[in-house]
């Protein structure tokens, strides 16, 4: 009997299942995670993230707020609805995509992150973007700018354009909290819907 050729669907199909496994192993020992005795004695939950099976595109943002925190989930309030929004107008269904944050606990008051807070942290992130391995990140606002590409460059000098980033694309824009803040007609929204359609289309020839 001569031997079975690999089934490409069913590898697949077994990738997929283990990078799933290993992302809910990381997501179990980062519930665990006491590092940062400030955030841990304020928060509700560790907001691992959302990793649908076989996800292409990952968005990474800052930090859970107040119903992320509550939840467990990322960006579930008024910036997780019109990130939602934005997505279905490019073609992108939240369902496909993962998202994540740079932090997993809430700062008190959603004050913003400090470094060392995000430095203790994203071992977390990186070790779900080297499971996940998307051909694709977003990154969404300053502080994921700064875990990507450090913190010595402008996000309004680095949108719109895609960059190669370690073995992978890499689009950056703005949060969409800041969307919000500037309100319909400012510079960030024009610039996350412009960007995000950006992404839609990389997805596609990546
Ligand atoms: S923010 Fe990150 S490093 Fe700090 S306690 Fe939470 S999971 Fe641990």
């Amino acid at each position: 009997m001569s031997p079975r050729a690999p089934d490409p669907a069913a590898l697949d199909v077994a990738t997929v299942a283990a990078r799933c496994a290993d992302l809910d192993e990381i997501a179990d020992h980062a519930r665990g995670c006491v590092a940062c005795v400030d955030l841990v004695a304020n928060r509700t939950t560790v907001v691992a993230g959302d990793f649908p099976p076989g996800a292409r595109l990952l968005l990474v943002g800052e930090a859970p707020g107040s119903q992320e925190d509550a939840l467990g989930r990322p960006f579930i309030g008024k910036a997780g609805q019109l990130l939602d929004r934005l997505l279905d107008e490019v073609g992108l269904s939240r369902a496909g995509v993962a998202v994540a944050n740079v932090l997993k606990c809430r700062p008190p008051a959603n004050r913003a992150p400090t470094r060392a807070e995000t430095t203790r942290c994203r071992g977390w992130l990186d070790r779900q973007v080297a499971v996940l391995d998307p051909p694709l990140v977003v990154t969404l606002g300053g502080t994921a700018l700064g875990w990507a590409l450090g913190h010595g460059v402008r996000l309004m000098d680095m949108r719109g354009r895609v960059h190669e980033w370690a073995g992978r694309r890499l689009i950056v824009t703005y949060h969409p909290s800041a969307a919000i803040r500037f309100g319909p007609a400012g510079a960030p929204m024009a610039a996350l819907r412009d960007d995000l359609r950006l992404a839609a289309e990389t997805l596609c020839t990546s």
